[in-house]
């Protein structure tokens, strides 16, 4: 008999159990597709909700708010007859086939794991302490809250180059990310700052995106590494490819090569990392903590435990080193999952995962963007409009793309981002 307390109201299930771990793009799709089918399905996370982490850099820029990109797991899951917990993963218990969270333990016959990743400071403690990263809404937020003080805060300062390194922004990391938050910053620089501060002289404000590789958007093609560049350098953002960070203590940002820079605002965007999961031995992982598991998702080692989205690793011929942690791979892997769990109950041959790569996109600016796509590259309004759409259509909730319709219809109108308060707990920030 074990002595772990069990997850309350659960029933015992009479058919076979599937716990899912994690609600993102992986584990809400395939809950979804699971709902009704032949298993008791229970989805677990440490959040009540689903996060577009997409958009994550809107809210932090005051272009949405942080309700408009995410939605309650309980209200996705209603009529589904799936079960949801809100509880923390912290050890597996293969053997016992057993989970154990912060709220109780929960026997599974099969168990997903969906936990995604977080970000990777590479060790640098100094670095993870003082810079701002964004992998959540909270991450998000504390962006907004940190540099919308700091904007108040350089109107107090006296000297020029004290003013300057409270304005100043610097952001680590030139993937889409980085890219995406540069060209806000630059056009909040552009359109609302002046506006807002009329005392300042924007022009002591300096932006600047750091890639330790030789180009931006190394995922996409070099042709939109160089366009993605180029809008940049017109939205005047200081690109410095090749150019490694070192070391960061809340004033001073230290390059590789020794330069040093004044700055308040550091955003670290330069990669993510899995966490690793109590109960499975190291050698299920492989680079950046990722889950190695076969052409079927299932761990490679661990019967009945599978891995999907970020945070597993599946090489292919045209993947050796991997799928990218993009959502389009989340969801294929979801989508094959559900399919192959299903054929493995009715004793048939279950199918091996093959990435479909629908594209790239990466967004820059008003009528700015870059897209890689199966039948073409492009760039500007045509690239820029695609991204509108491709985003908002795949944001969950209508009330959900509503919000984000209007605020982005408003601010292309008025050139505003309307959501510039400052709400904080005392004491931080
Ligand atoms: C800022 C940002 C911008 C991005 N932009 C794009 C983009 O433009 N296009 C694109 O394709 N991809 C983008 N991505 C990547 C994309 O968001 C991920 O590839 C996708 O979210 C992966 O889905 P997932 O389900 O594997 O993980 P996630 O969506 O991260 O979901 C993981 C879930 O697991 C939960 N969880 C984690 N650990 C535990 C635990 N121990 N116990 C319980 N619950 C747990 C988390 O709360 C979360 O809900 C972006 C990511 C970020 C951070």
């Amino acid at each position: 008999m074990s002595s772990y307390h069990p997850i309350q109201h659960i029933p015992t299930p009479t058919t076979k159990r599937m716990v899912i771990v994690g609600g993102g793009f992986a584990g809400l799709t395939l809950a979804l597709k699971m709902a009704k089918k032949r298993f008791q399905a229970v989805l677990i996370d440490r959040n009540n909700y689903h996060l577009f982490q997409p958009l994550l850099y809107q809210v932090a820029m005051s272009g949405l708010e942080p309700s408009a990109i995410a939605f309650p797991l309980r209200k996705v899951l209603q009529n589904s007859r799936i079960f949801f917990r809100l509880a923390e993963l912290q050890e597996i218990q293969p053997q016992e086939k057993r989970i154990i969270t912060d709220i109780g333990a929960l026997q599974y016959d099969y168990l997903v794991l969906a936990t995604g990743a977080k970000t990777n400071f590479f060790g640098n403690e100094a670095i993870a302490r003082n810079a701002m990263q964004m992998k959540g809404a909270p991450d998000a937020l504390f962006i907004r809250n940190r540099m919308l003080r700091n904007f108040e805060k350089s109107l107090n300062k006296e000297r020029p180059e004290e003013i300057s390194a409270y304005l100043n922004v610097a952001i680590i990391g030139g993937g889409p990310t980085g890219v995406e938050l540069a060209g806000a910053v630059a056009e909040m620089r552009k359109y609302v700052l002046p506006k807002d501060y009329p005392e300042l002289d924007m022009r002591r404000m300096k932006i600047m995106l750091f890639e330790a590789s030789p180009r931006l958007l190394s995922g996409m093609s070099e042709e939109a590494s160089a366009t993605a560049g180029k809008y940049l350098h017109q939205l005047g953002v200081e690109v410095r490819t090749g150019t490694a960070v070192a070391n960061y203590d809340e004033r001073l940002l230290t390059l590789a090569n020794g330069e040093t820079i004044q700055v308040k605002n550091v955003i670290w965007a330069a990669g993510i990392t899995s966490s690793k999961i109590a109960g499975l031995p190291d050698s299920s992982y492989g680079r950046g903590n990722r889950l190695l598991v076969n052409p079927f998702n299932e761990v490679e080692g661990s019967a009945g435990i599978f891995a999907i989205g970020d945070n597993c690793l599946l090489t292919e011929p045209a993947f050796p080193n991997g799928h990218p942690q993009v959502a389009q791979v989340a969801l294929q892997q979801a989508a094959l999952l559900a399919g192959n769990l299903i054929r493995l109950e009715k004793g048939l041959p279950r199918k091996p995962f093959r990435y479909k790569d629908k594209g790239s996109l990466a967004t820059v600016g008003r009528h700015l963007a870059v897209a890689d796509l199966p039948f073409g590259k492009f760039k500007g309004f045509f690239a820029w409009l695609l991204w509108s759409v491709v985003h908002l259509f795949s944001i969950v909730g209508v009330k959900n793309k509503l919000f984000v319709l209007l605020d982005w219809s408003w601010k292309y109108v008025t050139y505003d981002q309307a959501l510039r308060l400052l709400i904080r707990h005392k004491g931080r920030v």
